[in-house]
């Protein structure tokens, strides 16, 4: 019995020396510690063999404190394996409190041969022979203490880390605490039952297998394996194993589907694969795209092939990997197609338009390339009228004129709103084609009808490095020379253009020191009654300037119209009208001046309140004063601009619509303006060659203003014959040439007399 115990022992210590082996040659770091541990096991086992065998009290001695020291020697490796194995931080007091706990033990059982504090032993007669039993004294308490607590401290954390862990490796902590408890248990009960052979060893060695498998050699190999077979069956992607012979092995569901196999019959996947994608093993390994169909229908596979090698680097087999990202493409193709184009009519937008125009321009820079920029004229009243959808079929066909016989190396695009950006090579612009193209143009749709009016800018590029928005600057500037013509569509940019910006800017800049200067005055120009008479005036801006001298409202008006300069300006004027007023008080008391208020003064100043302070503050009678307006006043903000012309007719100024027939809906808006007096203006209506058509038109116009009730006044006229035959028809008031031009205050004051002395 004893013999087949000890030679049990020996051989699983010789297992045990082939695993410590093993485990010096691992390539795993924790391979040492694992060898640390499995040896530290060995010495007790050791240890216990020599004192169930020898038939000798020292050899007894010596097994004993083998194993008492030995079971220190393992404590102090278990703890240092434990902190490898549950890859953790070593807490350093806790470490240091183990190493001193076993030292101290280790000290005291090396004293035992001199106090006999520890053990001793007793013979006993057992299997037929002598047998060596433990008495412990004291210090075993401590050595069984310092060990055990330790082991607790053990215990404790591979506990935690089973119940923390993920499953998969939840299994390899649970295995080492599970053969900690079971030795702990069998040695603590062979330590209270004082048997004499210890078969716990068994365990120890036991338990140095396990370490050993586990720490070195486990995997979670099954459960690793079910997720994985789950995982890859289920990926979108459809996916083909093939053996080392290039043989189909096997294919998860999307596979199946996509080659329509039957499920199991995996070999024939590779032909029908071929058939559809190409070769699949020309090469090792690679990726590649492949779109199938075209089109709206396209479909967009990304196909890969890896090869799998096994440990010794040979080729195991290989797996094809199928992607459909047809959705991805589509959405990438809208993106990019969202990004770069107009979604109402599907041209190029503005920066990408730009973008394709450098390029264009700096692959061929020697080519004389045009930049032409095209405007819809009056868009925004298309919109109000026959409402945003017609706007939006306006836009829409443009772009397809615009889109429609371009020759090559031509791009376009929308510029935003109303405008539209083309750049060409100058060989291949035809103006001819394109003014006769433009005149006329209509657009329809159901049963509207509208003459469209574009104008084209045209600017041709000198410095290709330029940047393409300061192009379309200059062909907009082109354009905004003849935004009011009607008989050219076409304007090219050239210097002075740019000259006349940088001229107008400057305006701009002196315009506050002119008026303090009085340089900025108002002309007066004679209206008269049907007898002739000079009834009034009305004041017509000019800037006599120092350097340029005189200049015209139409060389500073529109600027500052657009920088909301004309606010103050327009103050200006009606200052030095109330001022004429003033002292006409005196001499001319019959008559009155008429000012020009600009649409854009609605947006700078309160009109209503404006002119009533200056009226009150000269002390004038309001109707000296009267106010011309432009019908476009009402093209927006109609009630809120309407508001301030009720308030000025409450308060007694008479009200004048100017340039009548020049715009739009002009029937209706008399309907609701509060006018006095209809201003029409023969240059509207000379345009028409027929002289009967403009006889009865304007004859008809007259009739009508009679009719609500209002003034005529007919300006621009030029010929003793117009005034006549306006006369004759019935026009109350004139003003033109005819009469007399605008002139400064003094001129008009001298013609006054003199018609009064004749
Ligand atoms: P408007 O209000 O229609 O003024 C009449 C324009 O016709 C004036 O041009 C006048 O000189 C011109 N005119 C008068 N009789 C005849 C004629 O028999 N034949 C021709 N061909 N033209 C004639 P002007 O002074 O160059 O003013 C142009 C425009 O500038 C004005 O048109 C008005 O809209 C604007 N404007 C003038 N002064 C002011 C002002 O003080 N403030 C604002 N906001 N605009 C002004
Ligand atoms: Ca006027
Ligand atoms: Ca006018």
């Amino acid at each position: 019995m004893r013999k087949a115990f000890a030679s049990l022992i020996v051989v699983l210590a010789a297992v045990l020396c082939v695993c410590i082996f093993f485990a010096r040659r691992s390539r795993k770091p924790i391979g040492k510690s694992v060898a640390a541990l499995i040896a530290s096991l060995i010495p007790p086992m050791i240890g216990n063999m020599l004192i169930i065998v020898t038939q000798d009290h020292l050899v007894a001695d010596i097994g004993s404190y083998m194993y008492f020291l030995g079971m220190d020697l393992i404590m102090f490796f278990l703890a240092r394996f434990t902190v490898r194995y549950c890859d953790i931080k070593e807490i350093k007091p806790l470490s240091i409190l183990i190493y001193a706990l076993l030292l101290a033990d280790a000290v005291q059982i090396l004293m035992n041969p001199f106090f006999h504090h520890a053990f001793d032993h007793e013979t006993i007669m057992f299997d037929g022979a002598v047998y060596y039993r433990l008495v412990p004294h004291l210090g075993q308490l401590f050595h069984r203490l310092a060990v055990y607590g330790v082991l607790a401290i053990i215990l404790t954390r591979f506990t935690v880390m089973t119940v923390r862990s993920p499953r998969v490796d939840a299994e390899r902590y649970a295995a080492i605490l599970l053969a900690l408890i079971i030795i702990a248990i069998w040695q603590t009960f062979y330590i209270f039952s004082r048997t004499p052979i210890d078969r716990s060893m068994i365990g120890f060695g036991v338990f140095g297998l396990l370490v050993f498998y586990f720490a070195l050699y486990y995997k979670p190999v099954r459960l690793l394996n079910r997720m994985m077979a789950g995982i890859v069956g289920e990926m979108p992607e459809a996916l083909f194993f093939f053996d080392k012979n290039d043989k189909c092995i096997w294919a998860n569901d999307p596979g199946v589907k996509m080659t329509g196999i039957m499920p199991g019959e995996y070999a024939a996947a590779k032909d029908i694969l071929t058939k559809r994608f190409g070769m699949l093993d020309v090469e090792e390994q690679w990726t590649r795209r492949y779109m199938e169909g075209r089109g709206e229908e396209a479909r967009y596979y990304e196909i890969q092939r890896r090869q799998v090698q096994d440990r010794s680097d040979l080729i195991a087999g290989s797996f094809i990997c199928v992607r459909d990202d047809t959705e991805e493409q589509r959405k990438h193709a809208k993106e990019r197609y969202m990004a770069t184009h107009d979604p109402l009519t599907g041209l190029f937008n503005r920066e990408y338009l730009y973008e394709q125009i450098r390029r264009m321009i700096l692959a061929r820079p020697e080519r004389r390339w045009l930049i032409i920029f095209h405007n819809i004229k009056n868009f925004k009243i298309v919109n109000e009228i026959f409402g945003n959808e017609f706007g939006d079929h306006v836009l829409r066909r443009v772009a397809v004129w615009i889109s429609s016989d371009m020759p090559e190396d031509t791009v376009y695009g929308r510029l935003g709103g109303d405008t539209f950006g083309v750049c060409m090579p100058a060989e291949d612009f035809d103006p001819d084609l394109i003014e006769s193209a433009l005149t006329g143009a209509v657009i329809r749709q159901g049963s509207i009808e509208y003459a469209v009016q574009i104008h084209l800018g045209i600017y041709e590029v000198t410095d290709p490095e330029m940047d393409v928005s300061v192009m379309f600057d200059r062909a907009r500037l082109a354009l905004s020379t003849i935004q009011d013509n009607y008989q050219r569509h076409i304007a090219w940019y050239d210097d002075r253009m740019r000259m006349n910006v940088i001229r107008q800017q400057q305006l701009s800049g002196q315009l506050t020191d002119a008026i303090a200067k009085q340089q900025v005055v108002p002309y007066l120009q004679p209206i008269t009654d049907r007898t002739g008479r000079v009834i009034g005036a009305e004041a017509l801006v000019r800037w006599i300037h120092p350097e340029r001298g005189m200049l015209y409202p139409a060389d500073f008006v529109p600027v500052f119209e657009e920088n909301g300069m004309i606010a103050e300006m327009d103050r200006a004027i009606w200052r030095s009208v109330c001022e004429i007023l003033t002292e006409w008080r005196e001499t001319h008391p019959e008559l009155f001046i008429s000012v020009n208020i600009s649409p854009k003064d609605f947006y700078f100043m309160d009109v209503a309140q404006k002119i009533k302070a200056l009226i009150s503050e000269f002390g004038l009678p309001p109707e000296k004063l009267r106010l011309e307006i432009t019908e476009s006043v009402m093209m927006t903000d109609e009630e809120k601009h309407l508001k301030v012309i009720n308030e000025l007719k409450d308060a007694g100024f008479l009200v004048e619509m100017d340039d009548f027939g020049s715009g739009y809906s002009s029937l209706n808006m008399l309907k609701d303006m509060p006018l006095d007096v209809l201003k029409i203006d023969m240059k509207f209506l000379s345009r028409s060659t027929e002289e009967t058509k403009t006889r009865r038109i304007l004859q008809g116009i007259v009739d009508l203003a009679e009719d609500l009730g209002f003034i005529s006044l007919i300006e621009g006229v030029e010929t003793e014959e117009q005034y006549q035959m306006l006369a004759d028809m019935g026009c109350m008031l004139f003003q033109g040439y005819f009469i007399a031009r605008p002139m400064d205050t003094g001129g008009f004051e001298a013609f006054v007399r003199n018609e009064k002395a004749e």
